[in-house]
């Protein structure tokens, strides 16, 4: 049984107003972004999957992976694409107390502004985020990204031609739409994403940075 909400319920999005769950678009852009990485199993071939389409993205990193994969998180940086602030460890805030949880925010953040990274944008590992931790990283000048697209390819109950279809089925103007840079994803993203991007570039979409 699926667990998560492949379209991010409207109700949400108006109970958490000052969190980002989609961009206001007239012009049909899409924000494509990952989580977790960077992998050395998987980046290079989002990597080069986004060059061969010249699609840029938004990658929201874990900071023991920039740590660990350095050289993967400087060709991101070369390649156009935008880092941002996934915690140091990959923390679940709903069981995280505030302290250990900014000061983790704080750790992966140095790590991006090491490689040179200004932006100050924060996604909540799981999308699980109290409202005074929500409050607390919003004072600190961060956005929060959530979205209002999972692909679901981190499920691996889940076949392939359904991530796709997940994928493109709630798609619109302004959409985020959340892959991973893990492994778990693997075998789902390396056929997804070449069809979705084919998909949507042919549909007169444009992809745009976050
Ligand atoms: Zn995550």
């Amino acid at each position: 049984m699926r667990l998560y909400p492949v379209k991010t319920p409207y109700i949400l999005e108006r109970l958490f107003p000052h969190y980002t769950w989609k961009r206001s678009s007239s012009n049909n852009s899409i924000y494509l972004t990952f989580d977790d990485g960077p992998t050395d199993e998987l980046n290079p071939f989002i990597i080069s999957t986004l060059k061969e389409y010249e699609v840029k993205a938004n990658f929201f990193c874990v900071g023991e992976n920039l740590r660990k994969n350095r050289g993967e998180a400087m060709k991101l940086i070369d390649q156009g694409h935008r880092l941002g602030n996934h915690t140091q460890k990959h923390l679940n805030g709903w069981k995280t107390g505030m302290k250990t949880y900014l000061d983790s925010i704080d750790l992966c953040q140095e790590n991006l502004e090491q490689l040179g990274v200004t932006v100050k944008l924060f996604r909540p590992p799981y999308g699980r985020i109290t409202k005074k931790q929500g409050q607390a990283v919003l004072k600190q000048g961060y956005e929060i990204i959530m979205w209002d697209v999972l692909s679901g390819d981190f499920d691996q109950n889940l076949s392939k031609e359904k991530c796709l279809k997940n994928s493109m089925k709630y798609i619109g103007p302004g959409s985020i739409i959340v892959f991973h840079d893990n492994v778990k994803a693997e075998s789902n993203l390396k056929y997804v994403l070449p069809r979705f991007l084919e998909q949507m570039l042919s549909e007169g979409n444009n992809f745009e940075l976050l």
